[in-house]
């Protein structure tokens, strides 16, 4: 048999479902790539490309995309074009756009472009706070809080992010207590959902189950729990299931792996939505991607960046396996 006539008669790989005791019919896949993911990669993507990669994803069934960031253009020279990027996405329809804004200034330049959602983030620590807000804990708090009361008076969508709610790279270990309080803040500002992010990718199982247990404790919803996952130690999938398990219905995930993790050089940040999406539909769990439109999608835009490679364990054995590699 010639290689050509193996490779036609090889299995095309595809998650064989088995659906998951408990599991829920679907899950929600909240898209980071066009922002938490080019903002950690060194190369400067073009406008155009931005945009074009937010339509190529929103095309291939994600519902939920963080675009863009109206921070400061000093803080991040990779988010200087926020105010052409939204405006540039008004077509896509059915879709959930959103803006991160770190602070008033950042909402009203949000606001001028036209955004529907926007995302505030605090820290639970006091290291990251001043290190990546540019201020206190307590006073990201208070700025997160006053901007979700006034992106909610602009009939605006808000979520939420807790930052290092799991480790933290200068303060080791983060109590459950500051993060469930920090959650059930947020919650009440007006906050929709409230995403615990583990920023450097520390975190398993049973800490997954106890954080999110304590921050249904204070008040929130768990299905207004989301859980933004690194892959930096190889747990983001593990943490997935225990998030699942524990009544999250929503997960943080980038095209390709996306994103190194900015204090790990070299690591893996973003769990890949690939990876992502083969365990959910494994599970049974509708997400509404189409993966290979996906790989695809992760491959243009890699090849946009100049890297030969991406993270996705998923996206690279599907790229192997329909070139026959
Ligand atoms: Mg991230």
């Amino acid at each position: 048999m010639s290689a050509q006539e193996t490779a036609r008669t090889r299995w095309r790989p595809e998650p064989i479902v088995e659906r998951a005791e408990r599991a829920p019919e679907r899950v929600r896949i909240y898209e980071v790539a066009p922002r938490d993911g080019l903002q950690a990669e060194a190369a400067i993507v073009p406008t155009r490309t931005k945009i074009e990669l937010c339509h190529r994803i929103a095309a291939a069934g994600l519902r939920d995309i963080e675009v863009t960031s109206f921070v400061p253009p000093s803080w991040i020279p990779q988010m200087t074009d926020a105010a052409d990027v939204l405006p540039a996405l008004g077509d896509l329809d059915g879709v959930r756009t959103v803006a991160l804004v770190p602070n008033l200034r950042g909402l009203e330049r949000a606001l001028a472009a036209g955004a529907r959602h926007v995302a505030v983030v605090v820290s639970a620590t006091e290291s990251f706070a001043r290190a990546n807000l540019n201020a206190g804990r307590q006073a990201a708090l208070d700025t997160a809080t006053t901007v979700a009361g006034a992106a909610r008076g602009h009939g605006l969508g808000v979520r939420g992010y807790v930052s290092m709610a799991f480790g933290d790279p200068w303060e080791g270990p983060v109590d459950r207590g500051v993060v469930a309080g920090l959650a059930a803040t947020l919650y009440e500002a007006g906050c929709s959902t409230v995403a615990l992010g583990d920023t450097i990718g520390v975190a398993t199982p049973g800490h997954i189950r106890a954080t999110v247990r304590d921050a249904v404790g204070r008040g929130v919803a768990a299905d207004a729990v989301a859980l933004h996952l690194h892959d930096t130690y190889g747990q983001a999938l593990a943490n997935v299931v225990a998030g699942l398990d524990a009544g999250v219905r929503e997960f943080d995930s980038s095209a390709g792996g996306l994103g190194r993790c900015p204090y790990a050089r070299g690591a893996t940040g973003n769990l890949a939505t690939e990876d992502l999406v083969w365990l959910l539909h494994g599970m049974g769990i509708a997400t509404g991607v189409d993966l290979d439109a996906l790989v695809g999608v992760s491959r243009w835009i890699a090849a946009q960046m100049g890297r030969a490679d991406l993270p996705s364990r998923v996206a690279t054995a599907l790229l192997a396996a329909s070139t026959g590699q």
